[in-house]
């Protein structure tokens, strides 16, 4: 089974066939990853973009495949999510991800950690009431923990709208990932309960000084603006892209610019370089 992982892990332009032989191989190798303690967290920080202080931490996956190296989650989150290998990867993010923020706050830095969460998990029935057993076994404050969901593979809607409610109801704030690239943004921010927008990368990549090219991320951030909503610009990689950002009102930003994700450790040292500054 190794030897056909390695061969299919590596197709370019895959056909069809190829590409279900593909995911049938990551969905085996994916099968007791968690056992095997194959899986790691890092952590990419969000700066206030007025101070540049960080404010929160993404947790973002890594996945260190003995024979493959690491493998990245754009590949393998979706093959977790068809096999159901997600509900068990993703609720294991999540306990990390809440006991490294009560580290953090414990250790003086006022951060929150904001965590993926797929649409597979929202279906569970007991989601809610586990996210909040998990924040209470870690000494962690609801407010402390930020959920992430993506628009563009709703299951049953109303089913993850009354998970997220219910979150929401507990403190736990919620944000729309990779806003904008969805298939329906605008009626979306009318039925879920909603905190925080993250403008999706590609309309930052696309800011270049003139008003057609911030056209998008304007209009996002004027939106929320109007809906009370925190933004969230994600994938900054220049001053320039930052300072029109926040010339345009976009409170937060993410990306290579700050941070690249980085083990928790180094967050904290840059949490404290800033309060030295
Ligand atoms: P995402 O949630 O949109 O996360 C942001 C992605 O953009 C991350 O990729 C991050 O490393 C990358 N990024 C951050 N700053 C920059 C930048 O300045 N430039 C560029 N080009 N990229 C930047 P990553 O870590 O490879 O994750 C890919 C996707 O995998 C995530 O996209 C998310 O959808 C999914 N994912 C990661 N971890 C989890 C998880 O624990 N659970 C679930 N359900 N999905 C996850
Ligand atoms: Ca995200
Ligand atoms: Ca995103
Ligand atoms: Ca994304």
């Amino acid at each position: 089974a190794a030897r056909s992982v390695t061969s299919t892990f590596a197709v370019h332009e895959p056909s069809m066939n190829d590409r279900r032989a593909a995911d049938a191989a990551i969905a085996e190798a994916l099968e007791g990853a968690l056992q095997r303690d194959e899986f790691t967290v890092l952590y990419q920080p969000i700066v206030d973009l007025a101070s540049g202080r960080v404010v929160a931490a993404e947790a973002l996956l890594r996945w260190q495949h003995p024979l493959h190296g690491a493998v990245s989650p754009a590949t393998f989150i979706p093959v977790a999510e068809r096999s159901g290998e997600i509900v068990g990867i993703g609720r294991w993010v999540l306990e990390q991800a809440v006991r490294q923020v009560a580290a953090w706050r414990a250790a003086g830095a006022d951060l929150s950690v904001t965590v993926n969460v797929s649409p597979r998990q929202l279906q569970e029935p007991h989601l809610a009431r586990d996210v909040l057993a998990v924040l209470e076994r870690a000494g962690a404050p609801a407010e402390s923990l930020v959920v992430e969901v993506t628009e563009s593979a709703m299951v049953d809607e109303a089913v993850e709208v009354a998970a997220l409610r219910r979150l929401r109801s507990a403190g736990v704030r919620i944000a729309i990932d990779d806003f904008g690239t969805g298939y329906s943004s605008l009626q979306y921010l009318t039925r879920l309960p909603v905190d925080i927008l993250k403008i999706d990368r590609s309309f930052v990549a696309q800011m270049d000084g003139t008003p057609e090219g911030a056209a998008i991320a304007e209009a996002v951030i004027r939106l929320a603006q109007i809906l009370r909503l925190t933004t969230v610009a994600e994938g900054v990689e220049t001053e320039g892209q930052a300072a029109e950002l926040l010339a345009l009102g976009s409170e937060r930003g993410q990306g290579y610019l700050f941070s690249r994700p980085v083990p928790p450790e180094q967050v904290s040292a840059l949490v404290a370089r800033r309060q030295d500054a």
